[in-house]
């Protein structure tokens, strides 16, 4: 029984007064047949603001209401490769988790199609930079542009600004977080870095998991980065870390402390 508002059903499929329309297809060649698969609307309601990241760049809630057993989800550097982009939005997916991906814009430019892969799949961009250099040795003028041109080019890719900002190497200061401030951006480095850029880890996601899971709390701001061993470790990791109660916080209800 379909008893639909003909208004989202597929164009033209409902038009009754079409008297010219001698062709059985409807005009924008689809058959005309009664069974119309109806896709529900899909409204996202606005992300409700929950937590906010404190003073050691964790995630904490707002109240006593709302559960403090997160993490938050974390890749920087990227976007890089389409292969290592495909495996990170996947796993993520499966894992119905929301991340940030701190992007530097030289490799936006490079990659704007990979940008809009990430935010089209619902994950979050943040902004890491222009050129990943240390932000601390720049002088005011070369700090904000190397913070806002990110902040251009993101919105000219995906149609939208940045909400966070990470420093490269967490290296900041004063001027900095006013430029963030300026910008508003949400200002963190994190909490609970997964070591993936050592060369500890490099080609050992067993290394990358442990080096997570060891360093495990409430509010965890997980840092890793767009690497192969890192996309390899990440199915487990995220299973371990839900075995252990956690979950994923969604970065759209991260706002600035109340
Ligand atoms: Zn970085």
């Amino acid at each position: 029984m379909n008893s639909t508002d003909p208004s989202i059903t597929a164009p033209a499929a409902a038009d009754s007064d079409s008297s010219s329309d001698t062709d059985p297809t409807n005009t924008d060649g689809t058959p005309d047949n009664s069974s119309n698969v109806i896709e529900e609307p899909q409204i996202e309601a606005a992300p409700v603001a929950q937590y906010h990241i404190n003073k050691a760049y964790n995630v904490v809630p707002n109240d006593e209401s709302i559960s403090k057993k997160v993490v938050l989800l974390t890749f920087d550097d990227g976007p890089k490769e389409q292969d290592m982009i495909n495996g990170l939005l996947d796993t993520l997916d499966n894992h119905q988790a929301k991340a940030i991906f701190f992007v530097n814009g030289y490799r936006v430019k490079a990659n704007p199609d990979l940008l809009k892969q990430i935010h089209d799949r619902g994950q979050i961009v943040g902004n890491h930079s222009w050129d990943h250099i240390d932000l601390k040795k720049e002088n005011s003028d070369n700090a904000r542009k190397q913070v806002e041109d990110v902040q251009e080019i993101v919105e000219d890719t995906i149609g939208e600004r940045p909400r966070f900002f990470r420093p490269p190497f967490g290296s900041g200061n004063e001027n900095l977080h006013k430029i963030a401030e300026d910008n508003g951006l949400i200002y963190m480095t994190w909490s609970n870095g997964s070591l993936d850029w050592d060369s500890k880890s490099k080609n050992k996601p067993d290394v990358v998991i442990q080096n997570v899971m060891d360093q495990l709390h409430n509010g965890s701001n997980i840092l890793m980065h767009e690497l192969p061993w890192t996309v390899e470790a990440l199915d487990e990791l995220l299973t371990k870390i839900e075995e252990k109660g956690y979950s994923f916080v969604d970065p759209r209800t991260i706002s600035e402390a109340p």
